[in-house]
């Protein structure tokens, strides 16, 4: 696998029908997931490793995110990517840097409303890396619902010509999403994390049931979700027939999301 730093070797080291997994790094999982499913579409898969400044607020966790380069390396080698893109913030944003891509609709609500400027940041970021890597095909985990609607809708309004894969979110044994996040959780916080499946299992439950209003099922999410002393809920709500949440635990926020029709 050959680790590459700078856009310049990065772009001279594209080829044709590539597949491209843009990922933070603290490899889990859920992102292998995308990465061995590139490596099973594609002639070449390119992984991304790059925390985004541009996507997190000065209050948000940019400086703490979680970091492990060598066991990401070493990951991502035995998930059979061929290339790792690892630029650091000066690359992507050298002195000067001025143009952003932001959507005017599908980004007014859920995350976009808790993180002001976040999909932009993540979408200045991810149109940087499609003409960079110029792959044919992009994976992105459904654990990021928003996201992956947002950059679909990028890639569309913008021509890039990528095919956009959405891909099952992974999880844990009792069930909670994984993400790079969970390990600011203490024990104690752990165990009360559950909470976020549990209440979106409950609402699926409900619906196979016969239950068909969304705000009756939202509100049974609500409810649920509020029997754990240790969460404070940001949001419950939903994007057609996808439930998403997300929830405090402490001050971990963590997502989820369910599609609870067939
Ligand atoms: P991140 O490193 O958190 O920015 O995530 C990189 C990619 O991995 C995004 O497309 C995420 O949606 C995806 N991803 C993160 N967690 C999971 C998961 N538990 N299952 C599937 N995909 C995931």
């Amino acid at each position: 696998m050959k680790i590459i730093k700078t856009v310049s070797e990065m772009i001279s080291s594209g080829s044709p029908g590539m597949g491209f997994v843009p990922t933070m790094g603290y490899l889990h999982e859920g992102h292998l997931s995308l990465i061995r499913r590139s490596v099973s579409e594609n002639e070449k898969t390119a992984v991304s490793i790059f925390v985004n400044p541009v996507q997190f607020a000065p209050d948000e966790d940019f400086l703490t995110y979680p970091r492990n380069l060598e066991r990401d390396i070493s990951l991502c080698e035995q998930a059979g990517a061929d290339i790792l893109f690892t630029p650091d913030a000066d690359e992507m944003y050298p002195e000067g840097f001025q143009t952003y891509v932001d959507l005017t609709e599908l980004t007014k609500g859920l995350c976009g409303q808790s993180r002001p400027g976040h999909f932009k940041g993540v979408c200045t970021a991810v149109a940087k890396l499609f003409n960079i890597i110029r792959p044919e095909s992009a994976y992105f985990g459904q654990k990021d619902i928003q996201q992956l609607a947002v950059v679909r809708q990028m890639t569309a309004d913008l021509n890039f010509g990528i095919r956009i894969v959405g891909c099952p979110t992974v999880r844990e044994p009792d069930g909670l999403a994984m993400s790079s996040r969970n390990a600011y959780l203490s024990p104690e916080q752990r165990k009360a994390a559950v909470i976020l499946s549990q209440s979106l299992q409950y609402a699926k439950q409900l619906h196979e049931n016969g239950e068909n209003d969304i705000n009756i099922l939202k509100n049974a999410v609500t409810k649920r979700l509020e029997t754990e002393p240790l969460a404070k809920i940001d949001y419950v709500s939903n994007i057609e027939d996808v439930i998403a949440i997300a929830v405090f635990i402490g001050k971990t926020r963590l997502i989820d999301n369910i599609c609870i029709g067939s």
